[in-house]
């Protein structure tokens, strides 16, 4: 049921109000001052507040301008009708301006109160109606913003993702002097593995491989992401190269021990990964050369595949100085 204050010095007036305002069914609270009002404002928050202008103490513009003042940041609104003895334009003036959404010349006529009242409860109404719509496009809009960083098949980051990840970890170690590791990987004779199962397979292969991925990276700052096609990388901020070297380690492990059975012209008999990892420690003056670590991951995954395929390659780099070894 709608919860009407009324704040109304003038005992006459407030029962005259009160006795129109029950009549139309509503639930009715009576104040006689600012204090009070505000008290109930928090206590029984009604829905529609009348508001004489002239009160004892804090006069109805100010109790308006501390209702306003509370809503501020939140997104409650309560409307406000001032009931006011005067006619003069510049009183209402002032009383629009402090917050007030109408007002009535005392004593106001039933029908006018009425009309205005039900104006006013349209207007909450419609309010609510928005706000329910808003929270619902906030909460398409957070999912959307979601899916179009992850990707389809696997559900772990996409390429996109990935870009925005790595630059912004790369930016923050150079910002904090950290190293940066890259773990890049790429499934072994993955086209013979289609060509043998199907594509079908195919795709349930790279979803397992993306799921050992995801569980390598412990820290909650490393993101697994799918690189395209085949290809997986595995960002992990503030990690050398040793620590680099332990994960994919393990992930080629991981993968090797899935135990899927590969096509009969792979070399392996089950699906195997070739990892390259690059680690770098970027200084000021790298901010843009964060593609070097993929360049890096990529050739020594290249290499991964020239000796034999199943087996991680690393490099490591201190950019800004020329040490420039491949390991
Ligand atoms: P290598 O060991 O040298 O990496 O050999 P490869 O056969 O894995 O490499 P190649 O790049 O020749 O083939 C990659 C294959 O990966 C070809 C493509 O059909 C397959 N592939 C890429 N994306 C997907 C996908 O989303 N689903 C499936 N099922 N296959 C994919
Ligand atoms: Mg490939
Ligand atoms: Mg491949």
């Amino acid at each position: 049921m709608t919860r009407v204050l009324v704040v109304e010095d003038t005992v006459t007036s407030a029962v005259h109000v009160c006795q129109i305002l029950e009549e139309m069914g509503l639930e009715v609270k009576h104040v006689p001052d600012g204090e009070q009002a505000l008290l109930e404002m928090n206590r029984w928050q009604p829905d529609i507040v009348l508001l004489d202008i002239m009160l004892p103490g804090m006069d109805g513009i100010d109790v308006a301008r501390h209702i306003r003042q509370a809503e501020q940041g939140t997104e409650s609104w309560t409307p406000i009708i001032f009931l006011t003895a005067k006619t003069d334009g510049e009183d209402l003036e002032r009383a629009i301006e402090s917050g007030g959404d109408d007002y009535l010349i005392k004593p106001p006529v039933p029908a006018a109160l009425r009309a205005k009242l039900r104006a006013m409860q349209r207007i909450a109404q419609m309010r609510g109606n928005l706000l329910v719509l808003k929270d619902e496009l906030d909460r398409a809009n957070q999912e959307l913003l979601q899916l179009s960083a992850q990707d389809g098949l696997t559900g772990i980051a996409n390429r996109r993702m990935f870009d925005t990840k790595l630059r912004d970890e790369w930016q923050r170690a150079i910002r904090d002097g950290s190293s940066v590791s890259l773990v890049l990987l790429d499934v072994d004779h993955f086209k013979h593995y289609n060509d043998e199962f199907g594509h079908q397979a195919g795709d349930e292969c790279l979803r397992q491989v993306a799921r050992v991925l995801a569980s390598a990276g412990r820290r909650p700052g490393d993101i697994a992401a799918r690189y395209g096609g085949e290809e997986f990388a595995l960002i992990l901020p503030n990690t050398a190269v040793e620590g680099a070297m332990v994960v994919a380690s393990a992930v080629c492990d991981a993968v090797r021990q899935l135990g899927i059975a590969h096509a009969s012209a792979a070399t392996y008999e089950t699906v195997t990964v070739s990892i390259g990892v690059s680690s770098m420690l970027p200084v000021p003056g790298d901010e843009a050369r964060w593609q070097d670590l993929i360049q890096q991951a990529d050739s020594c995954l290249y290499t991964a595949k020239q000796e034999g395929r199943d087996r991680v390659k690393r490099f490591v780099k201190h950019l800004g100085d020329d040490l420039n070894r491949p390991l």
